[in-house]
């Protein structure tokens, strides 16, 4: 059975064909046609996933899966959230992003954040949503050179280095995207 995985990040879409049971094929953006930006104009991280998987089945005729992320931090109202990619404006600059929000941060002793992935799969003709957490803290300086975004700042729960500093197999073993694909094939394998 094919499925589209909307994103054109060839990386997530093979850790994620690695993890799903082998009669679904994943297809990517790419695959089926689709060199727009899909629109994600949403308010929340749930919105847009959903937005995101509906507009393919819409637009495209493919059952769909897509997933969204944000970094919620607790003192700045579980800012930014949403606008996690954009933080700093337009240019999308993970330095910017996380200066903007250390500096947003200075002299709050509260540093309390969480991770959060929703995954929006349309299959079926019906909805259905994963969502996986990871909680921790925002760290005063940046530290280590793997993974990407917002990670040389965020601390998981009990770990005394940040996601910039673990492997990638131990970053998805407590990650928040980890935890959301995880019931995806859980649900994907109850179908079977
Ligand atoms: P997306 O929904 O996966 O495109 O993520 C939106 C934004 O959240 C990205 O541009 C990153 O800034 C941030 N982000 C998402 N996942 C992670 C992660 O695993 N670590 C650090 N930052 C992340």
């Amino acid at each position: 059975m094919q499925l589209v995985f909307a994103t054109n990040n060839l990386n997530k879409l093979k850790e994620v064909q690695s993890l799903i049971p082998d009669h679904f094929k994943l297809l990517s953006l790419k695959d089926i046609g689709c060199f727009e930006d899909v629109p994600e104009t949403q308010l929340t991280i749930e919105g847009n996933a959903i937005q995101k998987a509906e507009y393919i089945k819409e637009q495209y005729g493919f059952d769909c899966f897509a997933d969204d992320t944000g970094l919620e931090v607790e003192s700045l109202n579980k800012e930014p959230g949403v606008f996690s990619a954009r933080y700093a404006g337009e240019q999308r600059d993970a330095n910017d992003n996380m200066n903007k929000l250390l500096q947003n941060l200075e002299g709050k002793p509260n540093r309390s954040a969480q991770f959060k992935t929703v995954i929006a799969l349309h299959l079926n003709n019906k909805l259905e949503t994963f969502t996986g957490i990871c909680k921790g803290e925002i760290t005063e300086t940046k530290q280590g050179n793997e993974g990407f975004g917002y990670d040389p700042i965020f601390k998981a729960k009990g770990y005394t280095k940040t996601f910039a500093e673990i492997s990638l197999e131990e970053k998805n073993k407590i990650g928040h995207r980890g935890k959301a694909v995880k019931q995806l094939v859980l649900f994907l394998n109850e179908l079977r």
